[in-house]
C-alpha cells in the first residue's frame, strides 16, 4: 500500500514537473497569421479591401485556427487563446471559432504584437498560417512585417517573424512547438529552433504555390499539433543570449530617417538601423517604435 502511495505521488511529481506545463494545467496560445493559409497565393487575398477572395479565406483561415485548437484539446489543453496575428488583428470570424477557445483581436500598444496575450503561465505556443522572411527563394507570400524592412537580425541571425515571435515566447519560458505555412517558413525555422512539428501546406513555385486540399491541410495541422503537445517536454524555449542587438535593414527612407531619432536607436548605414539592450522587452519596444517611426 505504501509502495503505491509513493508510486502515485512519484507519478503526480513527475507530471507536474514537466517543462512547459504550469500547475493548473495547459494553456495554450495559437498565433495565427494569414499569408501562410492553405491555398493563399496572393496578398490580395489576405486584404480586406479585395472583397469575396479575402472573404473566403478567411473562412479558411478560421478553419486552420480550429485545427489548431482541436489538437490542443486532444493533447489535454486546458486553456486556449487563438492571437488573431494579421493585418488589422480582426480576420477569423468569432462565431466559426472553435468554442473552447478565446480570440484575441485587434493591436494594443504593447511590444508582443503577434504574441499578445502570452505570459509564463502559458505552456506551449503555436504557429498557424505563417511565411517566411523578406528574400527567400521559392517562399510564398515572404516579407517581414511590413514589407519595408528587408532584413531583421537579432545578434547577427537574420530572423523571420516566426523567429522573433518565438523570442517572446521564450522570454516567458514558452516553447513554440508545431508551425504550419509554406515549405520555406517551416524549413527556416527547423534551422533557427531544431526539431519543431510542422505542417507544409503549399509550396512555392517562382509566384505560384502548390497547395494542399483546405481539408487535408486542417487533417494535418490537428494531427500535428496534438502529436506536438504531447510530446512538448522535449521542445525549449527559443532564446538567444542577451545583450540583445537588433539591427533593421530597410528599403524605406523616412523610416530610417525618421527612426534614428528613436531613443537608443543608431543610424548605422545608409539603409541601417540598430538598437541593443540587455533586455528583451526593450528591444521589442524599440522594434514596435521604430516601425511606426515609418509613417
Ligand atoms: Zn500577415
Amino acid at each position: 500500500m505504501k509502495k503505491t502511495i509513493l508510486i502515485t505521488f512519484s507519478i503526480l511529481f513527475f507530471i507536474c514537473a514537466l517543462p512547459g506545463q504550469p500547475s493548473g494545467g495547459l494553456k495554450v496560445l495559437i498565433s495565427v497569421d494569414m499569408e501562410g493559409i492553405t491555398g493563399i497565393v496572393s496578398h490580395d487575398e489576405c486584404n480586406p479591401k479585395a472583397g469575396d477572395d479575402y472573404q473566403y479565406f478567411r473562412k479558411i483561415m478560421t478553419r486552420e485556427a480550429n485545427a489548431a485548437v482541436e489538437g490542443a484539446l486532444a493533447a489535454g489543453a486546458t486553456e486556449i487563446v487563438v492571437r488573431d496575428a494579421h493585418g488589422s488583428g480582426r480576420n477569423i470570424i468569432p462565431d466559426l471559432l472553435h468554442k473552447n477557445a478565446r480570440l484575441l483581436r485587434d493591436w494594443s500598444l504593447g511590444p508582443k504584437e503577434m504574441m499578445e496575450g502570452i505570459d509564463e503561465t502559458f505552456g506551449a505556443a503555436v504557429f498557424i498560417g505563417y511565411h517566411a522572411s523578406a528574400g527567400k527563394p521559392n517562399a510564398n507570400l515572404e516579407h517581414t512585417w511590413s514589407g519595408r524592412i528587408t532584413d531583421l537580425k537579432i545578434n547577427g541571425l537574420s530572423l523571420p517573424e516566426a523567429g522573433l515571435n518565438a523570442l517572446i515566447a521564450g522570454h516567458f519560458n514558452v516553447p513554440v512547438v508545431f508551425i504550419s505555412g509554406d515549405q520555406a517558413v517551416c524549413d527556416q525555422v527547423r534551422g533557427l529552433f531544431g526539431e519543431i512539428e510542422s505542417v507544409a501546406v503549399k509550396q512555392g513555385i517562382g509566384a505560384a504555390t502548390l497547395s494542399l486540399h483546405p481539408e487535408v491541410a486542417a487533417q494535418q495541422i490537428k494531427e500535428g499539433v496534438e502529436k506536438a503537445l504531447q510530446n512538448r517536454g522535449k521542445y525549449k524555449p527559443y532564446k538567444l543570449t542577451p545583450p540583445y542587438k537588433l539591427v533593421l535593414t530597410l528599403k524605406d527612407e523616412k523610416m530610417v530617417d525618421n527612426g534614428q531619432y528613436y531613443p537608443g536607436a543608431k543610424r548605422t548605414g545608409d539603409w541601417e538601423l540598430t538598437f541593443e539592450s540587455k533586455d528583451l522587452m526593450e528591444v521589442l519596444k524599440a522594434f514596435s517604435g521604430l516601425q511606426k517611426a515609418e509613417n
